[in-house]
């Protein structure tokens, strides 16, 4: 069977762990220090379900409250990690704004593949924001959620399969509906 290709941006607050999710997940390795401000494309083979599938990843440099969302993040996307870091209240007030701002972008986010993850699950000691406020936010968005760490390599792999089921979910039932 022939490779497809999908696109997925990684978008949230700065420092919430974006680039270091994404290279956990390429390439298997958590770098330290990596520069904030670049945007980097990654891509990376992923098979769902016997099928092959190209993944190309958008690491976002980040965004806050008062960003305005570029086309490029709109453009060609067929999904989204929004990430918040679970020792910051703030990177999950964000998160909730970047949402809102997708929806106000795509028109309706019922056919937007979303995961949400609470990255930095290690820092026990510093966290601001519960599993169950995480679950809950997830829940009201209809969308599924993860606590992730780039750090100890937990949970990464899942959300991006996560959001390729969400993605190929999306697409079956547009297809359906095509149908009618
Ligand atoms: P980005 O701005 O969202 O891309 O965040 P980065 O991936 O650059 O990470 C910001 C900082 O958080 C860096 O110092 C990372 O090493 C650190 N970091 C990222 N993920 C984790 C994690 O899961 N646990 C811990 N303890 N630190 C992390
Ligand atoms: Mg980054």
């Amino acid at each position: 069977m022939s490779t497809k290709e999908r696109k997925v941006a990684l978008m949230g607050f700065r420092s919430v762990g974006k680039s270091s999710l994404t290279i956990q997940f390429v390439d298997n390795q958590f770098v330290d220090s990596y520069d904030p401000t670049i945007e980097n494309t990654f891509q990376k083979a992923i098979r769902i379900n016997g099928q092959d599938y190209n993944l190309e990843l958008k690491d976002t440099a980040g965004q806050d409250e008062y960003s305005i969302l570029p086309q490029s993040y709109f453009m060609n996307i067929d999904g989204y990690v929004l990430v918040y870091s679970v020792n910051s209240f703030k990177s999950f007030e964000v998160v909730k704004i970047i949402y809102e701002k997708l929806l106000d972008m795509k028109g309706s986010i019922n056919r937007v593949p979303v995961v949400l993850v609470g990255n930095k699950s290690d820092l026990t000691l510093e966290r601001e924001v519960q599993y169950e406020d995480g679950k809950k936010l997830a829940s009201s968005w209809n969308v599924p959620f993860l606590e992730t760490s780039a750090k100890e390599n937990q949970s990464v792999a899942e959300i991006f399969s996560m959001v390729m089921m969400a993605i190929l979910r999306a697409e079956g039932s547009e297809q359906k509906k095509g149908g009618c």
